[in-house]
């Protein structure tokens, strides 16, 4: 099979464009056509075998995740998804890797009605790279640098599922059948929040996903807007799942803070706003955990049930640390 026959194959599709996009994948360039008057919300990330994946993963899981973080990215600026690309390297074409990968990404992206209009293929060591694009109307964006002191802080969904599922693969957890299978989908299928992230446009301040742990990213959130914020420990463990906090208060807590991979929301929103982000909760039909507020002390604090501070556990993830 060679390089075009693998594209059609797998990645060409018959089914009939977006009106927005009028020329999707086969040309030099995709052409697309955002609502007059938006703005193109644009963002890459790349996945490496051995760094972000191991070789023995579902195909279609990976196809799924690939892209489910691409499109958190679109949630966190409360953007509307268009379409993506996909680059791809591989080290050989395997027929039946190919179409499990390409069945997990179509999946997902026709769930989201987003529309694959292009890429590259070339061989080489395992690593993918995607490009979404979305749109969203002038000054509704959701940008990390719009928090405000004062602001509540919240999260959405649960926290640290997918670090807690890392560390059963690492042998540090064991967990019952049922439990595993949950927070290893969580780990390896995670949910991108694009309603909720709509749903928030004009009710949030800033928002960011949690792809490297919510004390890394909302500490991304507090360094561009020029804040600090304190966080209630007592919240924060209500945004854990029994099966995290079955393993212990102290360890829900540190994977919360740390554990990279839930792809949830971390944002702000002044406490004015608490019906309207309940209401856009509602509408995306997820939990919303309000954690903490935001001040004007720069760095983030956590406090106990008596507001005495608590020490922050690890560190959010970080590839050059
Ligand atoms: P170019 O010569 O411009 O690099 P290619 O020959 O690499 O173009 O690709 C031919 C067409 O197939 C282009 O429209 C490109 O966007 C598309 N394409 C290549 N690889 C992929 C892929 N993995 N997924 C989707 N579209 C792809
Ligand atoms: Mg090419």
């Amino acid at each position: 099979m060679g390089e075009f026959e693998l594209i059609r194959r797998h990645f060409q599709r018959q089914r009939p464009a977006r009106a927005d996009v009028p020329l999707g994948m086969g040309d030099d360039c995709a052409l697309l056509l955002p609502t007059p008057g938006q703005q193109l919300a644009v963002s890459t990330d790349m996945l490496v075998e051995g760094r972000h994946f191991v070789s023995t993963v579902d195909p279609a899981a990976l196809g799924h995740k690939a892209l489910a973080v691409n499109l958190s990215d679109l949630a966190a600026m409360g953007a509307e998804p268009l379409g993506f690309t996909l680059a791809l390297a591989l080290p050989q074409a395997d027929d039946a890797w190919l179409a499990g990968f390409a069945r997990g990404l179509f999946e997902l992206a026709d769930a989201h009605g987003c529309e694959l209009v292009g890429g590259d293929t070339t061989r080489g060591p395992l690593n993918l790279c995607l490009t979404v694009m979305g749109q969203v109307p002038p000054g509704l964006a959701l940008r990390r640098a719009a928090a405000c002191v004062g602001d509540d802080v919240y999260v959405s969904g649960t926290l640290g599922d997918a670090r807690l599922a890392l560390e059963v693969f690492r042998g540090g957890v064991a967990l019952d059948a049922a439990a595993f299978t949950r927070v290893r989908a969580r780990m390896e299928r995670p949910t991108p929040r694009l309603a909720l992230g709509l749903a928030l446009r004009g009710v949030a301040h800033a928002a960011a996903d949690i792809s490297d742990g919510l004390s890394g990213d909302l500490g991304h959130i507090l360094a561009a807007s020029g804040v600090g914020a304190t966080l209630q420990a007592a919240e924060l463990l209500r945004a854990t799942s029994d099966d995290l906090r079955a393993n212990g208060d102290m360890r829900a807590l540190e994977y919360a803070l740390t554990g990279g991979d839930d792809y949830e929301l971390v944002f702000t929103a002044p406490p004015d706003q608490r019906d309207a982000v309940a209401r856009a909760a509602a509408h995306a039909g997820l939990g919303v955990t309000r954690i903490g507020q935001i001040d004007a002390t720069p760095g983030l604090r956590l406090l106990d049930m008596q507001q005495q501070p608590l020490a922050l556990p690890g560190r959010a993830f970080d590839h050059f640390a």
